[in-house]
């Protein structure tokens, strides 16, 4: 693959089986918060590469304005990851210029933001909220992110303590049967309810969605059935997290 050469600095994991790697960003290199590369690993001695190769695509998980690049994953089987969970601090991948168009409108456009995350899905969403923070944006921001378990959830505590005078910051888990906290924490799967109780203006919101495909089209569903029209609900499927791994982590 062609592309840039960057070097990993250190790697933190950032929720169960979920690991942060923090690469130097090369002088120049520039992207938009919400946008992705695809990044290619070295082979390595050991590693048997499968059908599916050592190149993913990854949304960027820095904000342009941090001088890092932050990538973070969920833990896997395929050679691709085995490689990524073996890199140390000086080993270097290659990542294409960043792409995509799951990134929000410029402040003038005043209408709120919902995001609707799934697992790994925070990724994006982190830039966007951490460059909002950054921009001292004053627009409406809601973020409802659904894990399994609260052990599953990444970037837990750098997302509470993210300063913005209109975020509201929902932690929905799927299976977790400890008590619901009396604001801001659901427990079961994001339905319809959950989406009126949180957003007021239904089919006046612009809504991010972004995690497996199978949450993705859950979501989606959802939103259509409420008449969000499609200019209003902008998709970030995760393809390659399968159904399967889908059930067993993301939600
Ligand atoms: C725009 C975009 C942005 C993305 N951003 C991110 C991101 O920020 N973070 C992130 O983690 N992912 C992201 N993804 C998804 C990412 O590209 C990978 O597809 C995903 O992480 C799964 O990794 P993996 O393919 O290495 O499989 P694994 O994580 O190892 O496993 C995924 C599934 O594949 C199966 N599987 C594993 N090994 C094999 C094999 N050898 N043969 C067949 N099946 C196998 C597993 O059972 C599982 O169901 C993004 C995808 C897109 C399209």
């Amino acid at each position: 693959m062609q592309g840039l050469t960057i070097t990993l600095k250190e790697t933190r994991d950032v929720a169960d089986g979920t690991r942060l790697f923090v690469f130097e960003k090369p002088i120049g290199y520039t992207f938009k918060a919400g946008q992705y590369v695809a990044l290619e690993v070295p082979k390595m001695e050991g590693i048997e590469i499968d059908s599916r190769g050592l190149t993913r695509s990854l949304s960027i998980a820095s904000a342009p304005f941090e001088s890092d690049l932050y990538f973070a994953m969920r833990k896997g089987e395929s050679s691709f990851k085995q490689v990524c969970w073996k890199l140390t601090s000086g080993a270097t991948v290659v990542i294409t210029k960043a792409v995509g168009f799951f990134v929000v409108p410029a402040e003038e456009d005043t209408r709120p933001i919902v995001f609707v995350a799934g697992g790994i899905g925070i990724t994006p969403v982190r830039s966007i909220l951490k460059q909002a923070e950054y921009e001292k944006s004053t627009r409406s921001f809601t973020l409802l992110y659904a894990n399994r378990f609260i052990k599953d959830v990444a970037f837990e505590e750098e997302i509470e303590n993210i300063t913005l005078p209109h975020l509201r910051h929902i932690t929905v888990l799927s299976k977790s049967d400890d008590p619901c906290a009396p604001d801001n924490d659901e427990r079961g799967y994001i339905c319809t309810e959950m989406i009126k109780k949180y957003c007021h203006n239904i089919t006046g919101c612009l809504y991010y969605i972004v995690g497996s495909p199978q949450f993705s089209d859950a979501i989606e569903k959802i939103l259509i059935d409420l008449g969000v029209p499609k200019e209003n609900r902008h998709i970030d499927p995760f393809t390659g997290l399968r159904a399967v791994d889908a059930k067993k982590r993301s939600l």
